[in-house]
């Protein structure tokens, strides 16, 4: 049997890409960036006022000039309006365009207008004032979000900015998530008392979802050979298949022989971990990846974010290397030769520090658990004795502050 790290070794060296495709700037939020986003203009484009108010000639200011004749009001998309002499200003609204003439903005608050005449109240002005220059953000031509980065709310806003229509984005896997065994029934069904709804495929999907890889269900019977006949004809459909159950030692768990009598080569089964000891993993001859996770519930959704997720990270090239670690809020123990994962619920103390109270559940069954837990906490295998106060490494799988 492999350890945990050796699996995901493994796994790690079958990364693959999927090229690229244009797709819609408002339609990218979640996808990878395959190029750079390139300023088009200078940022801010023109020397933009800050504040409403008026414009005036800073010269005019500093010669003792305090009144000045409004030439006209320019409203934000509008021309600039030239001043003929420096005894003139411009109303000006914020967003406006400074006019070439003008270089100082005084704000409305610091200024009487009447009888078409400003008058600037406060004793002193900084030349320059309430103006965003142009290009004192970003510079035409520049780069101002790089490849490989997961499209944001942010990063939708600086393409609609810099006119990016369409953006080049990695292109997902296409996925297939299988999941098997007699004992399972669509969610809308009643099961009967010896039957349960078959919940892996949804909460794989759902776990998908940000990452817009959108994924074909499938359900296969514990029959050898419709496992067999299902998942040849979809080893030419996919490019990952990821299936729940069918991997243990059970009478009916059909899926290693039935991935061996379709040439699937096995790269690995049985991780030295718990939960998820029977995950298998391999590939067909075609390139297409199988991760065969065991149908427990809370073994599948371990593997999913422990190995499936990197993978998936690392191939589209968006996943960061730096690790997420907690502080053990309790004493621990666990004997058994497995890498643990516990579940935790992380919180965020006062003093900044992850701390991680374990919840453990009663095993990989206990699906409920996972919604009192927010990550699974990774134990060294080499320990027994896990004492409070020690930083573990993480896998969250919900949102740890909020
Ligand atoms: P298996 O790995 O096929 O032996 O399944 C282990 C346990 O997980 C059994 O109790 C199954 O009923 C359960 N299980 C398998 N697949 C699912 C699924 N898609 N949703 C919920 N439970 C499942
Ligand atoms: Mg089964």
């Amino acid at each position: 049997m492999i350890s945990v790290e050796q699996a995901e070794q493994i796994i790690r060296s079958e990364i693959r890409q999927y090229g690229t495709e244009r797709v819609p700037f408002n339609e990218a939020l979640g996808r990878v960036l395959a190029e750079d986003i390139i300023a088009d203009r200078d940022l801010p484009p023109y020397d933009r006022v800050t504040m409403d108010g008026i414009a005036i000639n800073y010269a005019a200011f500093e010669n003792g000039i305090r009144t000045y004749k409004i030439k006209g009001t320019q409203a934000a998309g509008d021309n600039p309006i030239e001043v003929n002499t420096i005894n003139e200003c411009v109303e000006i609204m914020t967003g406006c365009a400074m006019p070439q003439s003008t270089d100082t903005v005084i704000r409305y608050e610091d200024v009487d207008i009447a009888n078409g005449q400003a008058f600037i109240k406060v004793a002193a002005i900084r030349q320059g004032q309430s103006i965003h220059p142009r290009g004192r953000d970003r510079k035409l031509g520049e780069t101002i979000i790089t490849a490989n980065q997961t499209v944001t709310s942010v990063i939708v806003g600086m393409a609609a900015t810099v006119g990016a229509t369409e953006l080049v984005v990695k292109r997902m896997p296409r996925t297939l998530i299988v999941s098997t065994g007699d004992e399972l029934v669509e969610v809308d069904r009643s099961p009967s008392p010896h039957q349960i709804r078959r919940s892996n495929v949804y909460s794989i999907q759902a776990a998908l979802d940000p990452y817009c890889l959108y994924t074909t269900l499938l359900h296969l019977p514990d029959n050898l050979h419709i496992v067999e006949e299902k998942i040849s004809a979809s080893l030419l459909h996919f490019d990952v298949i990821l299936l729940s159950g069918g991997v243990s030692e059970g009478k009916y768990d059909y899926l290693p022989e039935a991935l061996e009598e379709l040439q699937v080569k096995k790269l690995f089964h049985k991780v030295q971990q718990r939960p998820g000891k029977p995950f298998w993993f391999g590939k067909h001859a075609n390139g297409t990846l199988i991760f065969a996770f065991p149908g427990n519930p809370v073994s599948t959704f371990m593997c999913l974010y422990r190995y499936f997720l990197p993978w998936l990270e690392t191939s589209l090239g968006s996943r960061s290397t730096k690790h997420l670690y907690a502080i053990l809020g309790e004493d621990f123990n666990f004997t058994p030769p497995l890498q643990y994962f516990l579940q935790v619920k992380v919180n965020l103390a006062d003093n900044g520090e992850l701390i991680a109270a374990p919840i453990e559940g009663n095993g990989s069954g206990d699906f409920a658990n996972l919604s009192d837990a927010n990550a699974f906490m990774e134990l060294p295998l080499e320990e027994t004795n896990f004492k409070m106060g020690t930083p573990y490494r993480i896998w969250p799988f919900k949102q740890i502050i909020n």
